[in-house]
């Protein structure tokens, strides 16, 4: 097993920890308003759309697409080696959803704009509970 790259984990707080555990059963949770279905991120108590505090999470497809990206070239951490592909998403669930994110299992020359992609989670130990971090890789079911 190759070394896991090191990553800056989150601080995973009651108000967060949906979305950075919800990989520990492969779903890519936001929140959602239980009263006007917006979904959330970064988490709110308040949804912003309609002002309700019936706010959950809840599951998204897991699916997106390349919004835009850059290839890091800098060697900023260990063992994360360059080049490395930080792209933002954006998911199809509404026009507003988007993550910053690292492309994986794709050639940094062969990623493009509007490339269909979907979520794969790492499991990073930490003492205080493990964190799964959402990358995207291209996904091979897409239609376009
Ligand atoms: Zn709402």
């Amino acid at each position: 097993m190759t070394e896991q790259a090191f990553r800056v984990l989150p601080a995973v707080t009651p108000e967060n920890e949906h979305f950075w555990r919800g990989g520990a059963e492969g779903e890519l949770r936001f929140l959602r308003c239980g009263d006007c279905g917006t979904w959330i991120h970064p988490p709110q108590p308040l949804c912003p759309a309609c002002l309700s505090r019936s706010v959950a999470p809840a599951a998204a497809s897991g699916r997106a697409t390349v919004l835009t990206y850059t290839v890091n070239h800098q060697p900023w951490y260990p063992n994360l080696d360059p080049p490395y592909v930080v792209a933002i998403v954006a998911l199809p669930e509404q026009a507003d959803l988007r993550l910053t994110t690292n492309l994986v299992n794709v050639a940094p020359e062969d990623v493009t704009f509007d490339m269909a992609v979907r979520v794969l989670f790492e499991e990073y130990p930490d003492p205080r509970g493990s964190v799964w971090l959402p990358f995207f890789e291209p996904d091979p079911e897409a239609t376009s």
